[in-house]
């Protein structure tokens, strides 16, 4: 059999015999090792903090349904969340009060903008989505308002289930986010006057700032990644994290938004939803197989992780994951009908 077939059907062995992760662990070493030379790209140095992080830090790590991760580099290193954490916490509010009382808040359009962009959808006076800036800070402020003055602790700590274990936040990054979030300010105003919140704007920044603070490694976003993949339950502990509405919604929000005015680039290359963040990190997820981490702080005009889009890119390749691979072997039930 061809190399590339017999890579394709990987995963579906991994499934019937969790030992056979040492291949998939040889496949992302053979990746790591082919980018680890590539330096190009800058750190994010808008949030004075984050550019004092060792800049050429590189870590790739895989977390599969049946909880086990395969990790390469610096896949134990910690690093700010910083926008990956819009996904989740998008999926706790549709998780909250639904898909359309959510719509009220958020929309689900592209913007075809940069992330930080000061605008509304015109047709709505709402945010295009929740990927961007304006939507994640109309969540925030959402959530705020549902879940009250402890609305930060939980969101905490439902990052922790999804990561299989509780979660920090990065005090020095967040009090330069505050201390410097200029935009992000002009956004929560801007959001108050469209009536999205009656909150003081500061309330909810410091849970948007906060959030985007909280301190991962690609291991454990891995494991978040598999959470979403695995139907919203966690497959180390077992619990469930996320309902599966939410969890639909959320990837599919990220296939076509998450990667900002790169997305349709993304999509057509790597086939799959993800969410990258200015901490350097990206998470990207196929649906019932597979959370793919990878953590690499150099990033590209757009904002994304330069190894770190090379290396999905690649997995996605060697593995056979981009969504509309006819060789793939997908997820649906009908599959087995055949
Ligand atoms: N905290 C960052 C900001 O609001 C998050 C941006 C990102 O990761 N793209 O600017």
């Amino acid at each position: 059999m061809d190399e590339t077939i017999s890579r394709r059907s990987l995963l579906a062995a991994i499934e019937s015999d969790p030992s056979s992760t040492d291949e998939l662990q040889i496949i992302a070493k053979k990746v790591h090792a082919q980018f680890s030379g590539n330096l190009n790209g800058e750190l994010a140095d808008y949030i004075p903090e984050l550019a004092k992080v060792p800049a050429n830090q590189f870590g790739i790590a895989l977390g599969l349904p049946n909880g086990r991760v395969v990790t390469v580099g610096d896949a134990q290193v910690p690093f700010t969340i910083q926008s990956i954490s819009k996904a989740f916490t998008y999926a706790l509010l549709l998780d909250m009060i639904g898909p359309d009382e959510t719509a009220k808040v958020v929309g689900v359009q592209p913007s075809g903008d940069p992330f930080n962009t000061i605008s509304l959808d015109g047709r709505t006076n709402r945010p295009f989505n929740p990927m961007v800036n304006t939507g994640a800070i109309a969540v925030a402020g959402k959530l705020r308002e549902l879940l009250g003055a402890d609305a930060f602790t939980k969101i905490l700590e439902l990052f922790g289930q999804a990561a299989g274990r509780s979660l920090a936040v990065d005090e020095k990054v967040f009090e330069s986010e505050r201390e410097t979030g200029h935009r992000n300010r002009a956004i929560g105003h801007l959001l108050r006057a469209a009536d999205v919140y009656a909150l003081p704007v500061d309330e909810v920044l410091e849970i948007y700032f906060k959030q985007c603070s909280i301190l991962v490694t690609a291991a454990d976003l891995a494991v978040m990644g598999a959470t979403l993949a695995n139907l919203g339950n966690n497959p180390m502990t077992g619990k469930r994290v996320f309902g599966l509405n939410a969890v639909r919604q959320a990837l599919s929000v990220m296939f076509t938004c998450g990667m900002y005015d790169g997305a349709g680039e993304w999509a057509c290359k790597v086939g799959l939803p993800a969410k990258s963040g200015v901490g350097g990190g990206i998470l990207a997820v196929v649906n019932r197989q597979i959370g793919v981490a990878v953590f690499s702080p150099r990033l590209d005009s757009n904002g994304n992780s330069v190894r770190g889009q090379l290396s999905c890119a690649k997995l996605a390749d060697d593995l056979g994951l981009h969504a509309f691979d006819a060789l793939n072997h997908g997820s649906s039930f009908l599959r087995g009908m055949l």
